[in-house]
């Protein structure tokens, strides 16, 4: 076991405690750190034990790799083996930032990161706080998102304080996280690239800079049995609040007119600013419908916003699929267990 009975310390963005998280994490230590897609749970990457750690403060699945973080470009070197122009070309264009890229692993790379896969996942995050312990700590640092596996990622600090408190040396208080979810992940190994996992760099920017990627079908449809995944995060509930949640796929009226008839107390929607007025349930917003960055940007929060309200059910509009909305379908598909009533 590890220890979950830790003296989680509380820590600012001075340089002083900044000095002591890449401290703890020198140390072999766990820090929940601010990146602009959603709070991190980091560890030395190159420490086996470090990295055991992750899986089990957060609960999470053994065959779920883990995404490497870097400072700096060279960085990268020592980690993989191979970069092509196509993984050069995205890196220029959209690192720092929310772009995970998926690569051979070289040697260095212990097995508990990439649960035993021969690839290795890459991020260089652009949030100041997280580019700063890194590049103290003088390491790569593994780092899933810092919450109970199957929970809501978490986009403020008191999110993983409330999920990790007594499991993490400590948590780094950096306000809201900017983007809201987790990276786009691509996989860069083979002739064409295949999104694997939808994020704030969209598909449509992508390809503007590389040509045709493949869409990976598990992105917005729940897996057949035994249906062999690229990228084992797929196969896992995720994303749940406490309160069930359930997507309406409908127009405007048959989606006021559904919501309005349920009955019960704790109910609440999910929609955008234009419908609150024709609603008589409580409502958050994910900002206005045609607006999918504010969706992704609120997505998350709203989902942990419920729970303090004591939410039961959350009956969610089902948001575009274009651009950013796509990341925000596909969270939002797996917070309901996929389940979409059709109007
Ligand atoms: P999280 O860090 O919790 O946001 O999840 C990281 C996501 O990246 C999960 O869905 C993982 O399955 C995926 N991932 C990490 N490393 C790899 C890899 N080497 N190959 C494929 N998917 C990966
Ligand atoms: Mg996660």
């Amino acid at each position: 076991m590890s220890d979950m009975n830790k003296q989680t310390k509380l820590l600012s963005t001075t340089e002083n405690d900044i000095q002591t998280a890449a401290g703890i994490l020198k140390n072999g230590g766990l820090v929940c750190l601010p990146t602009e897609t959603v709070y991190g749970l980091g560890a030395n990457a190159l420490n086996e034990t470090a990295v055991k750690n992750i899986y089990k403060a957060k609960g999470r699945a053994a065959d779920n790799p883990l995404i490497v973080h870097i400072a700096k470009f060279d960085d990268i070197y020592p980690l993989v083996k191979n970069i092509n122009r196509k993984a050069r070309v995205l890196a220029e264009k959209f690192w720092p930032g929310p772009l995970t890229m998926i690569f051979e692993k070289s040697d260095k790379i212990p097995p508990a990161v990439t649960c035993g896969m021969d690839t290795v996942a890459i991020r260089m995050p652009s949030h100041p706080i997280a580019r700063k312990i890194i590049e103290k700590s003088g390491l790569p640092i593994a780092a899933p998102s810092a919450n109970i596996s199957g929970g809501v990622s978490p986009v403020t600090a008191a999110h993983c304080y409330d999920d990790l408190k007594d499991r993490v040396d400590a948590v780094i208080d950096g306000g809201e996280c900017e983007v809201g979810l987790e990276s786009t992940v691509i996989l860069m190994v083979g002739d064409t690239p295949r999104l694997l996992r939808p994020g704030f760099v969209t598909a449509e920017q992508i390809e503007a800079q590389i040509g045709k990627i493949i869409i990976d079908s598990a992105i917005l449809n729940p897996l057949d049995k035994g249906q062999k995944v690229l990228s084992p995060g797929m196969k896992y509930k995720h994303y749940s609040p406490k309160a069930k949640v359930i997507i309406i796929d409908a127009d405007d009226e048959k989606y006021y007119s559904y919501v309005n008839q349920v009955e019960g107390e704790n109910i609440f929607a999910l929609c955008y600013d234009e419908d609150v007025s024709h609603i008589n349930k409580k409502c958050l917003t994910l900002g206005k419908h045609n607006d999918n960055e504010s969706a992704a940007n609120r997505l998350f929060y709203n989902l942990h916003q419920f729970d303090l309200m004591g939410a039961d059910k959350i009956l969610a509009r089902l948001p575009k699929t274009d651009g950013v909305g796509l990341a925000v379908v596909n969270r939002l598909l797996r917070s309901a267990g996929f389940e979409v009533v059709k109007l």
